[in-house]
């Protein structure tokens, strides 16, 4: 059975008389990447606030591992990590430094924490290096290394990609894959970088404008963005017997009296032309569709997507 780590609902941000974030509901399930996807301002970052608890909501509840209340939460909140915004790290200090004064900070006992973190995020051999001559990615690979030190059962990450390099963007992204496989961790990430968010998430929330558009599976997404072959005809019963008795498929779905989508990879479409000529069905037009998640969304907030 699910088990619900965070539930967020009719969440609402005011920032002067503007929703910034507006009714919003949301559900994650334990051992789920949860991508949060929107543009610039679309108010994701003050959704991860108020979970973290750095904001405050103007009205809505939001459960955070079954508990409700602002002062039980404060406790629960110890069972989570977050890097939200830039990564509150001390230049002057090496990784290992910065690591054993966040956990100090945090009263987690464990002495053997430190090492775990720096070497899941791949910083074990930085020594003396002080954190202020470390690259962005580096710098992003400490942030997360602080988010998970006290080993979280659910990890924040706010845009944990933005502007670094392909080979460090691969990395987090590897990274996020081990804590979840090995830890189980629950993980809601936020980005505007479509492409990738598809090659981590399993779920994805689509939020424009303070509201969550939809919240939806990568199975259920991958089901709606399969490529198809789209069939308009002239004769949609006819062309059925062909591709159930000639070409062995059910495969397909009916959309309307004259469209029919087919799903079978292996059904060649010359052939399928040549068999609805030779029944004298006619066609009205063919072709391959599908979308991808930046497609998807496009179409989702009706409109064109910035990068
Ligand atoms: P980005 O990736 O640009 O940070 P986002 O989706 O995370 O985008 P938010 O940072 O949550 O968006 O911002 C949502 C909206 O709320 C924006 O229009 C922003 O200007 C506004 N906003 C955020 N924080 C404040 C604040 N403290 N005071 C006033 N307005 C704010």
């Amino acid at each position: 059975m699910n088990e619900k780590v965070l539930s967020l609902r009719g969440v609402t941000k005011k920032y002067k008389s503007r929703r910034v974030v507006n009714e919003v509901n949301l559900d994650i399930n334990r051992g789920e990447i949860v991508g949060l996807i929107g543009k610039n301002g679309a108010g994701k970052t003050t959704i991860l606030r108020m979970i973290a608890g750095l904001a405050d909501s103007n009205s809505g509840e939001i459960e955070l591992f079954g508990k409700t209340s602002k002062s039980e939460q404060v406790n629960e909140r110890k069972r989570m990590g977050s890097l939200i915004e830039n990564p509150a790290i001390y230049g002057n200090m090496t990784a290992k430094q910065n690591l054993e004064y966040y956990r100090i900070q945090r009263g987690i006992t464990d002495k053997e924490s430190v090492k775990n973190a720096l070497k899941l995020v791949g910083l074990t051999d930085t020594g003396n290096k002080l954190a202020k001559k470390f690259s962005l990615g580096m710098k992003q690979k400490l942030g997360i290394a602080i988010a998970i030190l006290g080993s979280p059962e659910l990890l924040l990450l706010d845009e944990p990609i933005n502007g670094l390099d392909p080979m460090a963007i691969v990395q987090i992204r590897e990274l996020i894959h081990k804590l979840n496989r090995e830890n189980n961790t629950t993980v809601l990430i936020s980005s505007h970088i479509l492409q990738e968010m598809s090659m981590v998430a399993n779920k994805y929330s689509f939020i424009h404008d303070g509201k969550i558009l939809e919240t939806i599976t990568a199975e259920k997404l991958e089901e709606k963005c399969q490529l198809f072959l789209k069939l308009r005809v002239k004769d949609v019963k006819q062309t059925t017997l062909i591709l159930e008795n000639t070409f062995n498929t059910e495969n397909f779905k009916v959309i309307s009296n004259e469209e029919i989508h087919i799903f079978d990879n292996d059904l060649n479409s010359d052939n399928l032309m040549k068999e609805l000529i030779n029944a004298e069905i006619g066609i009205i037009s063919m072709g391959e569709e599908g979308q991808n998640l930046e497609d998807y969304f496009i179409n989702l907030i009706g409109g064109v997507s910035n990068e």
